[in-house]
């Protein structure tokens, strides 16, 4: 499976971002920036304040145009593309806040999720009632799972909008889930959340790995990056200065002092 241009212990690419950039006025916000996320695999994406991490994920979702460069998600180009074009090619983002259907249950939410294999079955089902009801049925015992798996079967008939922050950063987790992305980018999930929802978090993008999506998380707790991704990748700087598993950049000085080094001392 693995191309010539990967290293050997990696599996297939999901996105392959080569040579970025984006300037605002005379600011280059991203430079050159390049890597990698294999199939199946979470990435945190790290670096100091201003470093073009929320540049890079808007360049790759669409939300802003590059100036020159390429982020080829499973062998198509995405610049030029626009965010919804992108996201129905199964590539998916959240935002630093989270959105919910507010009025609507967390069950709800999360059937709202699955709307794309009901159309499917919906059409199914005018050939045979019984067919519809089954799938119904399945659809609706995928998201009882899913409740379970993102820790939200209490709460499954609470409007989503009463919810705390990390509730509803999970609620849309779940909804995100729902969907079977191939890729999920999570900007900033443990921002403003409790640290008890965090290990819920955590074990939220482990879910999404384990059900065959890849991740992109930008965080800036290091926890979460050390315990719940496989590789990181350190930006500073509008460039990538690092990238490998969170133990490979312990010893790396250059990040060390472009980002580690601030947080352990501050
Ligand atoms: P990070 O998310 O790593 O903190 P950003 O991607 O937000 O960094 O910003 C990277 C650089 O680009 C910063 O110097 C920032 O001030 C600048 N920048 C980001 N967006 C804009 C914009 N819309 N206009 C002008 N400068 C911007
Ligand atoms: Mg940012």
């Amino acid at each position: 499976m693995s191309g010539p241009s990967m290293p050997a212990q990696m599996g297939p690419l999901a996105l392959e971002v080569r040579d970025l950039c984006i300037s605002f006025g005379g600011v280059r916000a991203v430079n050159r920036c390049s890597f990698e996320v294999p199939e199946t695999t979470a990435v945190g994406l790290i670096g100091p304040n201003g470093a073009g991490k929320s540049t890079t994920i808007d360049l790759i979702s669409g939300f802003k145009v590059a100036d020159s460069g390429h982020a080829v998600f499973r062998g198509q180009e995405l610049i030029g593309m626009k965010p919804h074009e992108i996201s129905k090619l199964g590539l998916v983002r959240t935002f630093q806040s989270p959105r919910e259907w507010a009025s609507l249950s967390v069950l709800d939410n999360v059937l709202v999720g699955m709307r794309g294999f009901e159309r499917e079955s919906m059409l199914g089902g005018m050939f045979a009632a019984g067919r519809q009801r089954r799938a119904e049925a399945e659809s609706r015992q995928r998201a009882r799972d899913l409740l379970e798996d993102f820790g939200l079967t209490r709460l499954k008939n609470d409007a989503a909008g009463s919810l705390s922050g990390g509730q509803k950063r999970l609620v849309e987790f779940a909804r995100i889930a729902a969907a079977s992305p191939s890729m999920v980018i999570l900007d900033e999930p443990m921002g403003g959340v409790n640290p008890v929802l965090g290990e819920r978090i955590g074990q939220a993008v482990r879910a999404l790995v384990n059900q065959g999506s890849s991740v992109i998380v930008v965080e800036h707790n290091l926890r979460f990056i050390e315990d719940y991704c496989d590789l990181v990748v350190v930006m500073d700087q509008g460039a990538v200065i690092a990238e490998g598993p969170y133990e490979s950049l312990r010893d790396n000085a250059q990040v060390v002092t472009a980002y580690l080094g601030d947080v352990e001392h501050a």
